[in-house]
């Protein structure tokens, strides 16, 4: 058995264990980034390759690091394409977008972190979470190629991704932790690189369509005009899809795909849920798609995972120069989290609440009414607002989805309190339990307004 020892150790080196990392070592911290897949293989990650907010990340690993894998920054704008209404909306996309080459983005990403300080362990699976008698997370536990080795630490940083194995390990009963995760509140996606000859005609623009059954959608992504990301996801409350072979459908009934050759495959799970309510436990910090960081309406989740990475790290290190890194100490990170992007992914979540309770043709049509600049509003932000000249206009082009546009309306109502709840998440782990459970009155107002079965 092998043990080492650092102040932090940060399971996983995917897009949050890395900014995690980063910073921690720019600060002058021992630290270790354990992966349980080789050197070649790390940073080769099932993802669709959009990259929104590319403009704003956080600078322990500087944007000119990673800036050579952002193929195609001319995207600026999705099309959605509604075959249920014969219709194809563009819908602008607010702030700085990017497509990527994910896996050499994965590679800069852990070198950024390599060059701020931080080591990797590669090829390590970690499979148990190391406590205290009292809960105190001390470390993890893990095998190299056979071998048992251990990893002392003042903090563990848990970045292993969606349904991480850390928190299944780990007790985590008695932190205020979330720990009301299930896999229906996740998503199954599919993607593969397909090269076509000719460019596409819509390269500056994010193709997004409705499957044909099941609450998912089908994406197409361009890298490069004549490299595309496609994939497709489903919720995983609905019956399961046959995602290899729905793709390849409807990579065949488009004529720009014919001759295409698919150079590469991945799945994986990603949560489509509300963050997680805490994220901390006394010595334990989750981050990224291993704490719900993902915008659970575009399945977006690189820009929270990064943010998230930088959050944790900078409490783990206050906490540790305090010499306490019990929850309180930890707490703020939650507040961060919340306040950045976390209420605002916790309304959107009411709109993927609302969509497993109506019929997708119906769903499809009022999109179709609405105005796109509602609708982009209603993505990104969790909120929108009508202006009585859109809405004179949306009534008009809507004739016939009058009854769901009213259901839309209730539902924004109650998403809009949702968010103002999350703006007043509690400043001490004290207020928690009551904050949750004025939380959750409003939850079950969306329950009643919508008509879905209880998420939570
Ligand atoms: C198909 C698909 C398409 C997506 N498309 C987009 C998109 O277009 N844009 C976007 O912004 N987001 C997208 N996402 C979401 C995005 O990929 C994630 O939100 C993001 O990668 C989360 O980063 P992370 O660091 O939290 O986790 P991950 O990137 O999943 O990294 C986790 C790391 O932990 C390692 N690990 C796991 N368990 C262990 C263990 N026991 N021991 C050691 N190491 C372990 C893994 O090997 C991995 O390297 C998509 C996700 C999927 C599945």
């Amino acid at each position: 058995m092998t043990t080492h020892e650092y102040d932090v150790v940060v399971v996983g080196a995917g897009t949050s264990g890395c900014y995690a990392a980063a910073t921690v070592a720019r600060a002058g911290y021992d630290v270790v980034v354990v992966e349980r897949k080789t050197e070649s293989e790390a940073g080769h990650i099932a993802c669709g390759d959009a990259l929104k907010g590319a403009d704003a990340f956080p600078e322990a690993i500087p944007k000119s690091k990673i800036q050579s894998a952002f193929t195609n920054t001319d995207v600026d704008h999705g099309r959605f394409e509604i075959p249920q209404e014969d219709t194809v909306l563009d819908i602008p996309v607010p702030g700085e977008l990017a497509v990527i080459d994910r896996w050499e983005y994965g590679r800069l990403i852990i070198e950024g972190a390599n060059e701020a300080g931080a080591e990797f362990h590669y090829d390590t699976v970690v499979q148990d979470v190391m406590q205290a008698d009292d809960g105190q997370v001390a470390g993890v536990r893990g095998k190299r190629t056979g071998d048992v080795v251990t990893y002392d630490a003042d903090v563990v940083v848990d970045a292993a991704g969606s349904l991480s194995i850390l928190q299944d390990k780990a007790d985590l009963e008695r932190a205020t932790f979330d720990t009301n995760v299930n896999y229906s509140q996740f998503c199954s996606a599919y993607r593969e690189i397909v090269e076509v000859d000719e460019p596409v005609e819509w390269s500056d623009a994010l193709v997004f369509k409705p499957t044909e059954r099941a609450a998912g959608y089908l994406w197409y992504f361009p890298r490069t005009e004549t490299e595309i990301n496609a994939g497709l996801g489903f919720q995983m409350t609905e019956e399961p899809m046959q995602l290899v072979e729905d793709l390849k459908r409807d990579l065949r009934s488009r004529p720009e795909f014919q001759g295409a050759e698919v150079t590469d495959k991945l799945g994986a799970a990603l949560p489509t849920r509300r963050p997680y309510d805490s994220a901390v436990a006394p010595g334990f910090v989750a981050v990224g798609d291993a704490a719900g960081h993902v915008n659970p309406t575009t399945g977006g989740g690189i820009a929270g995972a990064a943010y998230a990475g930088k959050y944790a790290a900078e409490q783990a290190i206050d906490a540790i120069e305090d010499g306490d890194v019990g929850e309180a100490a930890l707490w703020e990170y939650n507040e961060r989290v919340m306040e950045h992007f976390g209420g605002r992914y916790a309304a959107l979540d009411v709109y993927n609440i609302l969509s497993t309770a109506v019929d997708v043709d119906d769903l499809m049509g009022l999109m179709a009414a609405l105005p796109g600049e509602n609708l982009a509003e209603a993505l990104y932000e969790g909120s929108t607002s009508f202006g009585l000249r859109l809405k004179l206009k949306a009534a008009i082009k809507s004739f016939g989805y009058w009854g769901q546009i009213y259901d839309f309306y209730k539902t924004k109502n109650v998403a809009d309190d949702l968010l103002s709840h999350y703006e007043d998440y509690p400043s001490s782990p004290e207020a928690f339990e009551m904050w949750q459970s004025r939380r959750d009155d409003i939850m079950e107002d969306v329950y009643a307004t919508t008509g879905a079965d209880p998420k939570y």
